[in-house]
């Protein structure tokens, strides 16, 4: 038990807001219901988990979700697409209370995708192994002199994992480091 369910409510231009708890989270949904190229937005707040049904009002042409929670009473607006959190309660004294209603359906949150890590690049040669000759042509703006000694970087041979120009074996993978080239 303690589950709440999903509370809908259809405007009257044909989308449906849409708000369940998640979690600790509020996710509010909008959506145009046209079948075949529905299209919805969510947004999802962190409320904490609510102690009551959620209540929607309406004032000056704005939705306004109200979620009760154990931390605090908080209000989401809805306006034109925009949703946002609201800490501090508005005046409701002109409010019209609509009605949501329960629904069984759940707000199809596609989880956001983690994003992937990036492969690793594979380690770019040392600099020094290139001409400055070579630099220019790779249309880098580089200065030669000063901006060498800072952006030049070792790696290991090995696992191509940045090492320090003081370190005789790899800190990753133990691999003896030749050793310094240009002393
Ligand atoms: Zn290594």
């Amino acid at each position: 038990m303690g589950k709440f369910m999903t509370y809908v409510y259809d405007l009257e231009d044909g989308q449906r807001l849409m708000v369940e708890n998640a979690g600790g989270d509020t996710v509010v949904a909008l959506s145009s219901g046209d079948e075949g190229q529905q299209q919805s937005q969510s947004n999802a707040f962190e409320t904490g988990k609510w102690l009551n049904p959620p209540e929607l009002f309406r004032v000056a042409g704005s939705l306004l979700l109200r979620i009760e929670s154990k931390n605090a009473v908080e209000f989401i607006r809805v306006r034109a697409n925009q949703m946002q959190l609201m800490r501090t309660g508005p005046d409701l004294g002109n409010a019209e209370k609509l009605k949501l209603k329960k629904s069984d359906e759940s707000i199809a949150m596609e989880p956001m995708e983690p994003m992937e890590p990036m492969e690793p690049m594979t380690p770019m040669k040392p600099m020094r192994k290139m001409r400055p000759m070579e630099m220019r042509m790779g249309g880098m703006h580089m200065s030669m002199g000063a901006a060498e000694k800072e952006t030049e970087k070792r790696f290991c041979t090995q696992c191509g994992k940045p090492v320090r120009d003081e370190d005789r074996f790899c800190a990753s993978c133990g691999h003896a480091l030749s050793g310094q080239e240009d002393s």
